[in-house]
């Protein structure tokens, strides 16, 4: 695992975990490259063939992990390719993609590198380990497309890679992995978004992360800020951090990168694929229903409600984002009482059951008794704003001058070459 506070002087191996005990993943489906070039180990035991089998399956049994075709079962498997390298990787399926989101689902990803399967609080649990290099070829496009500008990839690559080694989260320390394979770390899906674009940009990137008083940043990225980055005090616990403060996102001309005037919607939808239909992130009106917000508060807050009489921003943070959002509601003898939600992840959790957009909206309250919320930008706005940085790529700017914009003062470092 990656040490806290090191700066690495040589590329590391990471640590990622695919499947989580919360996923309750009972079975998984296993296919090898080349059945040839694998070792198994179990225990103490190495399995150097596997034999001549390209696939597998691996199930969780009596708290044991069995593979009835190789004929194992132990606590503990691993899968170690024989040669080092991009040529041989392993397919997994029934892999949980958007985790605890609505749109969850299960996915077929490709692996390079070492796959350890193990049993964690009676449930399986999978971690990949494997070069951070190679790991960084399929982050950049992972989220935001290979038809981005180069100089978006290559400072999408930097900025992963500063977030990781500043591993200052570490959500996962518990379970002996430095991040998870989803956004609640960053998004890898394994090789399938691996393109020659984000090859070229983790290359031509190599090692390379931005550093402040001789640390790696802490470089925290969201999809939209909405024309004003965020304080990082504002969204989590602690004090702020001097590159993590609010910059207005805009151009010479007062244009906001993240706006349409720069990135068009039709533009956008190739540049990060899946976006919905209503696809306005830098400025969109949503409708929270009163049945809906009941529903939420029940489920969420435990609390019974049957009618919701107001929403009002209490604090708001230098991009807009609500901090504190006071709910007043009435209760089923007809008195009403006021909550305060606090932060603006618990504000978009409760808001919407497809989590809000983000937190910097104003209230309508309409004649129906529901609510608009008009808002702006997507994710919580704190750092890089990947939709303002593709607008910068786009207008001819170049990867430091992107950094800069958005992390005033800090350097861009190389930490090691090939
Ligand atoms: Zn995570
Ligand atoms: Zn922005």
């Amino acid at each position: 695992m990656l040490t806290p506070g090191l700066i690495p002087n040589k590329e590391p191996l990471i640590r990622v975990g695919l499947i989580l005990p919360e996923d309750e993943i009972h079975s998984v489906s296993i296919t090898f490259s080349d059945s040839q070039c694998f070792e198994i180990e179990t225990g103490n035991q190495l399995h150097p063939s596997c034999k001549n089998n390209d696939q597998f399956n691996l199930s969780l049994v009596d708290g044991k992990l069995v593979t009835p075709e190789l004929e194992i079962e132990d606590t503990a498997i691993t899968i170690i390719p024989s040669i080092p390298g991009e040529n041989l990787f392993t397919t997994l399926d029934g892999i949980t993609a958007g985790r605890g989101f609505h749109w969850e689902k299960k996915i077929t990803a490709s692996y390079w590198g070492v796959l350890e399967f193990s049993v964690k609080d009676g449930k399986l649990m999978c971690v990949n380990e494997l070069p951070l290099e190679h790991y960084l070829k399929c982050v950049a496009t992972s989220e935001m497309s290979a038809q981005c500008p180069p100089e978006f990839l290559k400072t999408q690559t930097i900025v992963a890679r500063s977030w990781l080694l500043a591993n200052i989260e570490q959500k996962h320390r518990r379970f002996g992995f430095d991040i998870c394979n989803d956004d609640c770390c960053q998004r890898y899906q394994g090789m399938v978004h691996c393109t020659e674009a984000s090859i070229k940009s983790a290359d031509a990137t190599f090692g390379q992360v931005i550093m402040f008083n001789d640390q790696i940043c802490d470089a925290r990225y969201s999809k939209s800020c909405g024309g004003m980055t965020e304080n990082y005090e504002n969204v989590w616990k602690g004090n702020p951090v001097s590159y993590l403060i609010s910059v207005e996102d805009v151009d010479t001309k007062g244009n906001a990168f993240c706006s349409p005037e720069i990135v068009p919607e039709e533009r956008l939808k190739t540049y990060i694929g899946n976006v919905d239909e209503q696809g306005q992130y830098f400025r969109w009106t949503y409708q929270v229903k009163q049945a809906e917000l009941i529903q939420s508060l029940k489920e969420k807050r435990n609390i019974i409600a049957t009618k919701i009489l107001n929403l009002i921003p209490d604090q708001t943070g230098a991009s807009g984002r609500i901090i504190d959002l006071f709910v007043e509601y009435q209760d089923l003898q007809g008195n009403s009482h006021v909550i305060e939600i606090h932060s603006e992840y618990e504000i978009r959790n409760i808001m919407s059951p497809s989590f809000l957009y983000s937190s910097a909206f104003s209230v309508e309250k309409t004649e129906d008794s529901n609510f608009l919320l008009h808002g702006k930008g997507w994710g919580h706005g704190v750092g890089l704003c990947q939709i303002g940085a593709l607008g910068m790529a786009i207008s001819g700017y170049g990867v430091e001058s992107i950094l800069g914009h958005y992390y005033p003062e800090v350097k861009l470092i190389r930490l090691y070459s090939k």
